[in-house]
């Protein structure tokens, strides 16, 4: 439908209408309206809210949750004792083997069962870890995104499109939830695990025809669509903004897409397990959602000074059922001082390093980004893994295999990646011992040695 004018004013209007009524009296709304107001504070106002709320939670997880009334009463704490930040630095650093070993002990006493959510992620070092969502969470979690979408040029009831991974093997009645959320949100998902030149020519004849207002996508799949459209000389693709995420954003790929897509670019950390924890404004400031997240960097085993990198620990502030306090998620980064142009008194952050994938490239134009692998191993008992494409039609898989792995497991994953890979790509899944880091320090999970070039292979384009 291409709606010009008053129409499309109209029909705009119609749409942010139907919006509130779907949202009024949510958990959700109420607190993306309180992230709204909150965004404006001082920052030393912020900062005390921040404070307040990991106050409650320490209470809370002294009281309720098995593993951090241990590690309190260990170290001679209560939760009275915990004054600073300096305080709060003497509780452990919670890593993912933990999580995975102390699932148990992690649940709060007083958590509903019935109703949390078990999120997998990948990881970003190729370490698969389980935590557990609640609704309250959900919805801060969901609300802080709102919040940042609105950043990014997103207005209520628009739409957006996502350049992401779909999911495996997800329960119906999530679908079904997450239906609702997308169809709330007016969100229209483009697999980025099946990305041949046919199905990005057809994104991209979707994305003129029906212009959202906001692209999200994992920073690789992005790239190599920006790249392809310039390729094939594809232009009128004009959103007001594009949310990049998942890995790091280098400046280069940043160029490109901004070139091609003619938007600002806007960087976001986040993950699955803890949702997004900064988000880059319209002034380029890489803000904090600091009312959700209490965030640290370490290193040496103290706080880094500003502009120095330490290692990121999360503290989620609005996760009771299974806290995670001090959540080493294995990226690093740094504190920045000062205030943004913009005005909000969101604290400041760099990253300095994160997950850096490859995107594969297949026989017959298809490509799969690095994500995949992560997104396929995250509910498997391995400890690492990685993924090394050596040619167009050869993949070998390395995994620290975990002791509940079983051989049906490993051939309905060898089958998948056949399936995602077009069928004629040999793949080796080799046992390890162990994985070790890249000459600089850095764990990639999925390398390949097969750069994409569009010239390789002509699919009719259908634009
Ligand atoms: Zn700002």
């Amino acid at each position: 439908m291409v709606l010009v004018g008053a129409n499309r004013e109209i029909h705009a209007a119609a749409i942010a209408a139907g919006y509130r009524l779907i949202m009024r009296g949510k958990p959700v709304a109420r607190r993306a309206d309180e992230l709204d107001a909150s965004q404006w504070w001082s920052q030393s106002r912020v900062l005390a809210l921040q404070w307040e709320k990991l106050e409650r939670l320490l209470e809370h997880a002294y009281r309720q949750v098995p593993y951090y009334r241990q590690a309190m009463l260990e170290r001679d704490l209560t939760p009275a004792d915990i004054r600073t930040p300096a305080d709060f630095a003497k509780l452990p650093i919670l890593t993912k083997a933990l999580i995975n070993e102390h699932q148990a002990d992690l649940f709060a006493a007083n958590a509903d069962r019935a109703k949390v959510i078990r999120t997998a992620s990948g990881g970003s070092t190729g370490v698969p870890v389980t935590v557990y969502h609640d609704p309250a969470f959900v919805a801060a979690y969901q609300a802080v995104k709102l919040r940042n979408f609105g950043w990014a040029g997103w207005r209520p009831g628009r739409a957006w499109v996502r350049l992401w991974g779909s999911q495996f093997d997800v329960k119906p009645h999530q679908v079904l939830k997450q239906r609702v959320w997308d169809k709330a949100t007016r969100v229209r998902v483009m697999p980025c695990f099946d990305m041949t030149e046919a199905t990005m020519a057809v994104y991209a004849a979707d994305l003129m025809q029906n212009p959202p207002d906001v692209i999200e996508a994992y920073v690789t799949p992005m790239y190599h669509f920006a790249r392809f459209l310039e390729e094939r000389r594809i232009t009128g693709i004009r959103p007001r903004g594009i949310i990049c995420s998942a890995e790091m954003l280098f400046d280069h790929q940043r160029a490109t897409i901004q070139r091609v897509f003619g938007c600002k670019v806007y960087n976001r950390y986040g993950g699955r397990e803890m949702g997004d924890i900064a988000h880059e404004c319209p002034e380029g400031g890489f803000h904090i959602n600091a009312e959700n997240y209490f965030v640290e960097f370490v290193r040496d085993g103290r706080p880094a000074a500003p502009g120095e990198p330490g290692d990121i620990l999360l503290t989620a502030l609005d996760l009771y059922s299974f806290p995670l306090l001090r959540y080493r998620v294995e990226d690093v980064g740094s504190p920045a001082d000062g205030l943004c142009a913009c005005g909000r008194g969101l604290p400041l952050m760099r990253m300095v390093e994160g997950r850096v994938q490859d995107i594969l490239t297949l026989p017959g134009g298809r490509y799969l980004p690095g994500e995949f692998f992560p997104h396929l191993f995250k509910d498997f008992d391995m400890a690492q893994f990685q993924v090394v494409q050596e040619t167009l039609d050869h993949l070998t898989v390395r995994m620290v295999r975990g002791p509940r792995l079983t051989g049906d497991q490993i051939a309905y994953l060898t089958q998948r990646i056949h399936e995602y890979t077009g069928g004629t790509v040999t793949v080796d899944i080799e046992f390890v011992e162990s994985i070790p880091a890249t000459a600089s320090g850095k764990f990639r999970y999925t390398i390949s040695h097969v750069p994409p070039d569009f010239s390789r292979t002509r699919e009719p384009a259908g634009v």
